[in-house]
């Protein structure tokens, strides 16, 4: 792969999948490159050099919303625990009869995992992103792992993680 161009900037771990490896500029007009779009197809990502403001939380909400990455973490948000689909009270016209919710592990609630409008969203799991973004803060369901490619890109950074770690 060739450079993307910007200064190297350092992740809080190797694993870490949030962090933008590469940044231009400085202040207000500083951009990150977003670390997932710029990834192969086969590993994810879209090939694609997406680079984003920030300040103004430009970057965070891509990589929160389009992407589900924790920005606190660096790990993807955890999925419901559960699903159900309950009808719904007086809906509205072009609107659902009925709602899918998804159970979070953090505040335990039922919360609604799609919208009320009669269509499909651009990014499904944008409403239980933008629970988890403000309910699990660093929390992630216990025992969660397994969410790497397990490649030759991971086979290569593991032996950098516990280099990193021991020297913590
Ligand atoms: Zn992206
Ligand atoms: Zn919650």
């Amino acid at each position: 792969m060739t450079h993307p161009g910007g200064v190297y900037n350092p992740p809080r771990s190797v694993l870490d999948l949030y962090t933008p490896r590469f940044v231009k500029g400085k202040g207000i007009e500083k951009v990150g490159l977003c670390p997932i779009c710029i990834e192969p197809f086969d590993r994810g990502g879209e090939k694609k050099k997406l680079w984003l403001a920030m300040k103004f939380s430009a970057f965070n909400y891509h990589m929160q919303y389009a992407h589900g990455i924790c920005a606190a973490t660096g790990r993807p948000f955890s999925p419901p625990t559960a699903f159900r689909i309950i009808p719904r009270q007086n809906p509205g016209k072009k609107e659902k009869v009925r709602i899918q919710q998804g159970k979070c592990h953090k505040c335990n609630k039922w919360v609604a995992v799609e919208g009320i409008k009669d269509m499909e969203s651009k990014v499904k799991e944008l409403h239980w992103w933008k629970h988890a973004a403000a309910c699990h803060q660093e929390s992630n369901l216990p025992g969660e792992c397994d969410y790497f490619e397990n490649d030759h890109v991971l086979a290569t950074l593991l032996p950098l993680k516990t280099k990193q770690e021991a020297k913590e």
